[in-house]
C-alpha cells in the first residue's frame, strides 16, 4: 500500500489525500508496520478495521461510488514515549483511474478521550472505559478467568456532609492512590463514580504467565485454575485492601474518621455473557455487602441474586401495602413490679391478602434500606395518636404509647420537618400531649452521624417526650451511648432474658446491665419476659418494669380498649 500523507502544521491530524492500494501483499506489510506502533490491546480491532476495508477493495463497485466509511480509535506512542489516543476516519470510493482510493483523517483525540474515559479527580479509568476494556476481553476470550470487585466506601456522604467536598475528594484521592499501591501486575482500577471503585483481578497463576509474556495481553489460553480458589485468593486481597483503609485516618477539625469500605466481588466465568452484566454481578454483591453493614464482604452467587430478587419484590409490595393501607398496629402492655400497667409497645402488622400477617422482623430491615420506612413511620404514628385520642375520648385511662423510630428518622433529609416537629405536630393535631409518648430507639441507629442524633433527641426530650435505648447490650458501645444522650428508659433485650433464669452468664450480664442503669438513674424494661420464673428472677434483680408474652402478648385495639375497660373496674 501506498499513501500519500500530508501532516497538518499543527499536527493535531493528518490527511490521508490518496492511499492506493495495491497488492495485499503489501498490504499486509503496510498493516503489519502499522500495528507495531498501537496499544496491544487495541490491535485486534485495527487489524478488523483494515481487514474490512481490504475485503471492500476486492469487490467490484461504479466509478466514484464510495464503497464504505468507517472509523476507528486506537492508541500509539507519541512522540514523548506516551500512549495517545487517535481516530482514523476513512472512505473507500473507485478513482477515475481505476484505482481504488482510501481517504481519510487522522486526528488526535487524546484529550478528548481523557474526558470521556478517565475520572477526572483520580485519574483512574471510568465506568465508560472499564466497560469498554473489560468487553474486549470477554470478546477474545469469553471463558477469561478474572474476578471484578466493587468497593465502595462505607458512610463516605457523611464525610462530606461534615468535612466538605473537598476533603471528600482528598479522600478519595488517597483510597486511588492506597489501592493503586497494592495492586499486582496487569489489574485494572477504576473510579466508577462518587465513592465507588472497581478493580479486575486475574488468578495468580494466569499473572506469572502474563508477565512472562511480557505484554500481559497475549490471547493464549490461561492455565487452569479453581475458581474457589480465585474466590479464596481475591477475599484474602479485599481483605488486605479494607484493613489498610482503615489507616487512612482523615483529621478535620480535631475529628478523626477511620474509613471501612464494603466489597463485591464476580468471579468470571459465571454466568454472565457481556461485560455489562459482570459488573452488574459485582454490583449486586456489592448491595448484599453493604446489608451486612460496613466493611461488609460478598461473593456473587445464584443464591444471591434471588435473594435480591425476592427483597425487591418485597419493596414493591410494600410500595401497594403503605398505598392500599395494609397494615394495622398491635399494641404489647409493659407492667410495673406491682403489675400496674404503666405502658404499651406499638408494633406494626403487615396483613397479606390471603390474611395472615407479616412480622416487622421481616420487612422493616427492608424497608429501613429503601426508605420505605419514612413513609412507614408517619403512618405509625398518625395512626397511634388517633387511636390514643380516640380511646381518650371514650372515657377509657391509655397508658402511654411507646413508639419505635429509626435511624432514618435522625438523619432528615431537607424536605423532612426536624423529628421533634414532626412529633410535636402529631400531638396538637391529635390534641394529646408529649409525655403520652414513650420513644424507642436502638444502639445501632445512633452510630450514624452521632451529633446530629443527639441535637434531635435532645430537642424531642426538651420536649417532654421520653427515650428508651432499644434492644440495650447488643450493640457495641452501651456504657457511653447511655452517658450521651438523654436516655429515660433502658430496655434489655430479650436475647439475654430468654435464657434466664437457667443460663448464669445472661443473668450476670442482666445484672450489670441493671446495675449500670440504676447507678446513672435510669428506668429499666425487661423485654421478652415469657414465664413466671423469669419474671420473678428479674423482680429480684431490680429490674422496674417488664413486657413480654407472660403479662400479655401484643393485643389490637379492641382487646386495648377490653383491657382499659377492666382496668378502670378494678380501679
Ligand atoms: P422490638 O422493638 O424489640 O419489639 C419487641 C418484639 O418482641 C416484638 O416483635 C414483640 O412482638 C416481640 N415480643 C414481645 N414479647 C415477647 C416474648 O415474650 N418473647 C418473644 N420471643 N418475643 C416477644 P415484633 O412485633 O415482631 O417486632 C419486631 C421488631 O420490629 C421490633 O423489635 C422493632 O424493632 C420493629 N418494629 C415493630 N414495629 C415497629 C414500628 O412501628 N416502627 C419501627 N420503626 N419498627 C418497628
Ligand atoms: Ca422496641
Ligand atoms: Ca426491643
Amino acid at each position: 500500500m501506498r499513501s500519500y500523507n500530508r501532516t497538518h502544521p499543527d499536527a493535531c491530524y493528518t490527511h490521508f489525500t490518496r492511499a492506493e492500494v495495491w497488492a495485499t501483499g503489501s498490504a499486509e506489510a503496510y498493516l503489519s508496520d502499522l500495528l507495531r506502533q498501537l496499544h496491544p490491546e487495541d490491535q485486534p480491532e485495527m487489524v478488523s478495521y483494515i481487514q474490512t476495508h481490504l475485503e471492500r477493495c476486492a469487490q467490484d463497485f461504479p466509478l466514484g461510488k464510495v464503497q464504505s466509511f468507517r472509523s476507528n480509535r486506537f492508541r500509539a506512542r507519541n512522540a514523548d514515549g506516551q500512549w495517545g489516543w487517535h481516530e482514523v476516519r476513512s472512505r473507500l470510493y473507485r478513482h477515475r483511474d481505476g484505482l481504488i482510493i482510501t481517504e481519510g483523517v487522522m486526528t488526535e483525540i487524546t484529550e478528548v478521550m481523557q474526558l470521556l474515559l478517565e475520572d477526572s479527580l483520580t485519574q483512574l479509568p471510568n465506568r465508560r472505559a472499564t466497560e469498554q476494556w473489560l468487553q474486549r476481553i470477554l470478546d477474545r476470550n469469553p471463558q477469561e478467568k478474572l474476578a471484578v470487585i466493587n468497593l465502595d466506601i462505607d458512610r463516605f456522604q457523611s464525610i462530606n456532609d461534615s468535612f466538605g467536598q473537598d476533603s471528600g475528594n482528598a479522600v478519595l484521592q488517597q483510597v486511588a492512590l492506597m489501592l493503586q499501591g497494592q495492586l499486582p501486575a496487569g489489574a485494572w482500577l477504576a473510579r466508577l463514580e462518587a465513592d465507588e471503585f472497581l478493580l479486575v483481578l486475574y488468578p495468580e497463576a494466569r499473572l506469572s504467565e502474563a508477565r512472562l509474556s511480557e505484554a500481559g495481553s497475549g490471547t493464549g489460553a490461561a492455565p487452569a485454575h479453581d475458581e474457589a480458589g480465585m474466590a479464596t485468593q481475591t477475599e484474602a486481597a479485599v481483605r488486605r485492601w479494607q484493613e489498610r483503609l482503615q489507616h487512612i485516618f482523615f483529621e478535620r477539625r480535631e475529628r478523626r474518621l477511620r474509613l471501612t469500605a464494603s466489597a463485591g466481588t464476580a468471579v468470571h466465568p459465571n454466568g454472565a455473557n457481556c461485560a455489562k452484566q459482570l459488573l452488574q454481578q459485582a454490583n449486586t454483591a456489592l448491595m448484599e455487602a453493604k446489608r451486612l453493614g460496613p466493611g461488609g464482604y460478598c461473593l456473587y452467587t445464584n443464591q444471591i441474586s434471588q435473594a435480591i430478587d425476592w427483597r425487591l419484590q418485597l419493596e414493591k409490595s410494600l410500595d401497594l401495602a403503605i398505598e392500599s393501607k395494609a397494615f394495622t398496629l398491635v399494641y404489647q402492655p409493659q407492667v410495673d413490679r406491682w403489675g400496674r400497667w404503666i405502658a404499651a409497645e406499638v408494633l406494626l402488622r403487615w396483613s397479606l391478602p390471603d390474611g395472615r400477617s407479616m412480622k416487622p422482623d421481616v420487612f422493616i430491615p427492608i424497608a429501613e434500606q429503601t426508605g420505605q420506612i419514612r413513609a412507614m413511620n408517619h403512618w405509625v404514628l398518625e395512626t397511634a395518636c388517633t387511636q390514643l385520642s380516640q380511646w381518650i375520648q371514650q372515657g377509657l385511662k391509655p397508658p402511654r404509647l411507646a413508639i419505635n423510630l429509626s435511624a432514618v428518622q435522625l438523619e432528615p433529609t431537607a424536605q423532612d420537618p426536624a423529628l421533634v416537629e414532626e412529633l410535636l405536630e402529631a400531638c396538637q393535631r391529635h390534641g394529646i400531649t408529649p409525655d403520652q409518648l414513650d420513644l424507642e430507639i436502638t444502639e445501632t441507629a445512633l452510630l450514624g452521624n452521632r451529633e446530629l442524633a443527639l441535637q434531635q433527641l435532645k430537642d424531642v426530650v426538651d420536649a417532654g417526650f421520653r427515650l428508651a435505648i432499644d434492644d440495650f447490650g447488643t450493640g457495641y458501645s452501651c456504657l457511653q451511648i447511655l452517658q450521651t444522650f438523654p436516655v429515660q428508659f433502658v430496655k434489655v433485650d430479650k436475647s439475654f432474658v430468654q435464657q434466664l433464669p437457667n443460663n448464669g452468664k445472661d443473668r450476670q450480664l442482666v445484672e450489670s446491665i441493671l446495675l449500670i442503669a440504676r447507678q446513672l438513674n435510669l428506668q429499666t424494661v425487661a423485654e421478652g419476659v415469657e414465664s413466671e420464673a423469669q419474671l420473678h428472677l428479674l423482680q429480684e434483680l431490680g429490674c422496674d418494669s417488664f413486657q413480654g408474652y407472660f403479662i400479655a402478648k401484643p393485643l389490637n385495639s379492641q382487646e386495648m380498649a377490653d383491657r382499659m375497660r377492666a382496668e378502670l373496674a378494678h380501679s
